[in-house]
């Protein structure tokens, strides 16, 4: 018997989003915790060229990859539920930095120079409170040529 403290609780759990400081977000969600099955589709995926979160089942389907329903981009499921681990995030950037990440990233902002782009993206990234443990992750991973350049 649960009681009526205990439910209303849970309903107010249940509308709140977790940003963990390994970078997980997740949906505070009694009935995912009840239900295991159901957690992956109940877990917030960060897309990380626009730093939008949804749901993993509101990014599309397209050819066996998630479409970001911010910006468009595709993804792996693989990806979008490995880079809810800030680690992983980084190592997603780090390694893909020289295939067009810095290309692809918020392409949903009206102004299209790489620059503004940029910009928007740490702004964003500011927000979610990660922009210090993210760069300071991506300058160890750089080592001594971080210094060289710009942001890649
Ligand atoms: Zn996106």
């Amino acid at each position: 018997m649960v009681s009526w403290k205990e439910q209303q609780k849970r309903i107010e759990d249940a509308q709140q989003m977790l940003l963990n400081p390994d970078l997980s977000i997740i949906k505070n969600n009694f009935k995912s915790a009840q239900n295991q099955s159901n957690v992956k589709f109940d877990t917030v995926c960060l897309c990380p060229f626009c730093l939008m979160s949804y749901e993993l089942s509101r990014f599309a389907l397209r050819k066996g990859l998630r479409v970001c329903p911010n910006c468009g981009s595709q993804l792996k499921s693989s990806t979008l539920s490995e880079i809810n681990n800030l680690d992983k995030f980084v190592d997603f950037v780090f390694g893909y930095r020289f295939s067009g990440f810095w290309n692809k990233i918020c392409l949903d902002v009206l102004a299209k120079t790489t620059e503004t782009r940029f910009n928007e993206w740490n702004k964003r990234l500011h927000s979610l409170g990660l922009s210090y443990v993210f760069w300071e992750r991506y300058k160890a991973l750089k080592g001594d040529n971080y210094e060289n350049e710009e942001y890649i």
